[in-house]
Formats: structure tokens, sequence, C-alpha cells
């Protein structure tokens, strides 16, 4: 049994206003009324423009729930028009910045290079980053997705302090299974949670590989969360479509009841 406490993260995306940011995080409160959150953390991720509604519930009392960002700049400041800094996200109380979402990564052409500045950028605000790393489909049928999977990982990564490395989280996310309603198996999870972690054991050391969050993404539900959760190396989920129904997303969190 493992000593690091499961993380729910429920990625919004492109959803939901702040009106409708701030209904669902008031129903959110009062689903996640009968799940234990010492026991799971439990995060969303909503777009920038609803954070400070979400900071403004959280900080009077409605939730017991983290929030981060979908996105950091890799600069802390300046002329880089649309872009948000770590800073601005601290500000607000945000504990994660989402890093390299394959979204960004089609998109918006983020590099490994790319990716390493952020998760660098979010330490350096005091924010821990959720590195997503994961194959597309090509390379899944090709028998290359670890392979393709820590690459990204160790681009991500790269020229970290072992103290940094150690609160960062990594979320697998095969790209095939992304709002595809395809949700890879448990041992697919295990497979490649399993070889992330074993890459940062070579990478920085056995400490640092016992305390990193691996999340799974890709069509997390109720139904299938348990299972998926069932899995030594998968240490909570990154769930998008079923972050948005404050009843499903509290079922997801409460697996273990
Ligand atoms: C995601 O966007 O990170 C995600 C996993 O989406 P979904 O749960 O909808 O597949």
């Amino acid at each position: 049994m493992s000593s690091r406490t499961p993380l729910m993260a429920g990625n919004w995306k492109m959803n939901l206003d702040w009106k409708q940011g701030l209904a669902l995080v008031e129903d959110l409160g009062d689903a996640l009324k009968d799940v234990d959150t010492d026991a799971v953390e439990v995060a969303v991720i909503p777009p920038f423009v609803d954070i400070r509604t979400v900071q403004t519930a959280v900080e009077a009392g409605k939730l017991p729930i983290a929030y981060g960002g979908q996105d950091i700049s890799e600069h802390e400041s300046g002329a880089y028009t649309g872009e948000t800094s770590g800073q601005m996200l601290a500000a607000l109380g945000a504990t994660y910045a989402l890093v390299g979402h394959s979204e960004r990564r089609q998109y918006h052409a983020e590099t490994e290079q790319i990716t390493n500045a952020k998760v660098k950028a979010a330490f350096a605000a005091g924010l821990v980053p959720i590195l997503c790393v994961g194959e597309p489909l090509e390379e899944r049928k090709a028998g290359k997705h670890v392979e393709y999977t820590l690459a990204q990982l160790e681009g991500g990564v790269e020229g970290l302090s072992a103290e940094d490395a150690a609160k960062i989280v990594i979320a697998y996310e095969p790209v095939w299974a992304i709002g595809t309603g395809e949700v890879a198996t448990p041992e697919d999870a295990q497979e490649v949670c399993a070889a992330i972690r074993e890459a940062l054991r070579g990478l920085f050391s056995p400490e640092v590989a016992d305390a990193v969050r691996v999340l799974y993404g890709g069509s997390v539900k109720s139904s299938n969360v348990a299972e998926i959760m069932g899995k030594e190396d998968v240490d909570g989920a990154l769930v998008g479509g079923a972050s948005l129904k404050a009843d499903e997303f509290a079922k997801i969190a409460g697996y273990q009841s």
C-alpha cells in the first residue's frame, strides 16, 4: 500500500463560463460531502477566466478542493499576449498547472523543450506541474507506446532538482483514449504508469520515484475508476468530460466508498 495520496483532477477544458463554473463547484460542494477528502485529493482545472470564481467558492469554505490552470506561460511576465504566468496563477491560490496536455501538444505545437520550460516555470512560481504524457494510436499499434511516453517524460523533467522532481505529478494519457470513450485497460494503464515510475527511479532516485503521483487519464468514469485505481502504480486520474457533472465527478473521487 503506497503512502501517496490519490489525486482526482477534473480538466474542464474550454467548457463552462464563470456562472456555469460557479454552479458546478456549488453542486460539487454538496456532492463531495460523502467523500473523504483527507483520503483523496480533489482538484479542478477550469479555464483561466473561471479560476477567480473557483477561488472565491473555495475560500468561502464551500468545498475542500484544490485548483489550477490548464496551461502556464514559460515566461515570468512581459509582452506575451494571451499568456498567463505562474505568478498570476499562484496569486489566485492555485496549486497546480497542467503542462503538455495532448491538446496543447497537438494544436499549439508544444515540444519537449517547451514543456520542460513550463514545468520549470511552474516550480519557480511555487506551483505543482501536472505533466501530461502519452502516445497516439499509431505508436500504440506499433508497440512503441512506452518508448514514446518515456521520451516525453524525460524531456519534460530534464534538469529538475530531486526536490522538485519529487513533487511533480505525471498524468499518463494515451491520446487515443482522450474524449473517445475508449478507455485503456487497467493493465495498459499499469504497464505505462509503472514504466514511468521506473524511469523516474533511474533519472532521479528511488525516493523520488516512490513520492511522485502518476495519474491515468482517458475516458475515466465512475464505472471504470475503481478498477483502474486498483493498479499499484496508478495514483489518481485526470478526468475530462466526466468532471463536468458534479455527481459523476464526486463518484469518481469517492471510488473507495
Ligand atoms: C483529458 O482531457 O485530460 C481527459 C482525460 O479527457 P476525457 O476524460 O474526456 O477522456
